[in-house]
């Protein structure tokens, strides 16, 4: 079956109705072998030095990559930088397939950008909504994953993050997913609860360094919220797929997420929240906002690239978690 790349999160029923495989590109990059020897890649062949490292992995991974022929592009939503990428990556000769997501959740334009979709693959709605129906028994067991995250304290927050962040493309096979997710469910079912850790909130996109997670719940601390990779589970249900996309928040304005962050964040009972922004990454100009927003104790974490926590963030995390306590 074909495969074709995704920068970000797209209406991914319209790419399996039509027996394409997706593959998250975020995913499969820092998954890597060497994920900063890609970011090198990138950075010799010319992508400045002061750009989001993300960029310039999923530039060098397609590149390698070559069962990767066509990459959708998200030119409104996601990242400032996809166009360049796009650019670069069609020099190289990958065919692109652009989509935007209407800044203003305008569900007509939305359902345009669907049907385009739609029609480069050649899929009618019918198909799509079969796919759609299939995928969300599949976004079911990893909900029932988040909520035993929260609610009976028994997932880890790297497991959380992980099975989230993989409803993107879903590791390519829903199926296989399922099972894993299944198998999973079982084990976290017999496992004691944690008791007395922090209660975390992990806010921005998905982060670039691996040991974070790890890292809180050696001092105390569990991240019990995931809020971009969550989004990425489509959590709401909704009866239609132009709904179903238009109630994920990622890729709205910084308000609406900030909606669902709050409705979480009391829901979950959190203690604090951690905010990653990306080094260059236009979005930590929001940072701004959601200080001002969040009645929270908040921190901003500033990843770079592929790599562990350095020394200066884990002193900067083990602040935060005593001054919680
Ligand atoms: S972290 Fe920011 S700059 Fe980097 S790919 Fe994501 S949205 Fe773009």
């Amino acid at each position: 079956m074909p495969k074709v790349g995704l920068t970000t999160t797209v209406p991914v029923e319209v790419i399996y109705a039509a027996g394409w495989v997706p593959v998250d590109l975020n995913n499969l990059f820092i998954t890597g072998e060497n994920p900063q020897a890609l970011v090198e890649e990138a950075e010799l062949a010319g992508y400045p030095r002061n750009l989001c490292a993300w960029i310039k992995g999923i530039y060098s991974t397609v590149l390698k990559q070559r069962d990767i022929s066509t990459v959708i592009a998200v030119t409104q939503g996601d990242c400032s930088n996809t166009h360049a990428l796009m650019e670069t990556l069609q020099l190289a000769g990958v065919e692109i397939v652009p989509f935007a997501f209407p800044y203003d959740r305008d569900a007509d334009l939305l359902r345009l950008q669907i049907e385009k979709m739609m029609c480069h693959f050649d899929v009618s709605w019918r198909q799509v909504d079969e796919a759609k129906e299939r995928l969300n028994r599949v976004r079911g067991k990893v909900w029932e994953l988040d909520r035993l995250t929260w609610q009976e304290n028994r997932v880890s927050g790297w497991e959380n993050h992980l099975y989230q962040v993989s409803c993107s493309d879903f590791n390519g096979d829903p199926d296989k997913f399922a099972a894993d997710t299944d198998m999973l469910l079982e084990e976290v079912r017999s496992r004691p609860p944690v008791e007395k850790a922090l209660r975390l909130g992990y806010i921005g996109v998905p982060p670039i360094v691996g040991d974070l997670y790890q890292y809180l719940e050696e001092r105390g601390a569990r991240v019990v919220f995931n809020e971009t990779q969550r989004q990425f589970t489509m959590p709401y249900a909704a009866a239609g797929l132009v709904e179903q996309y238009r109630r994920y928040t990622y890729p709205y304005g910084v308000f609406f997420r900030l909606a669902d962050i709050s409705r979480e964040a009391a829901r979950r009972n959190l203690d604090g929240i951690i905010h990653y922004a990306q080094s260059f990454c236009f979005r930590q100009i929001e940072d701004l906002i959601i200080r001002e927003k969040l009645d929270l104790p908040l921190l901003t974490l500033e990843g770079d690239k592929p790599n562990r926590l350095d020394a200066r963030t884990r002193m900067r995390l083990d602040v935060f978690l005593d001054m919680l306590r």
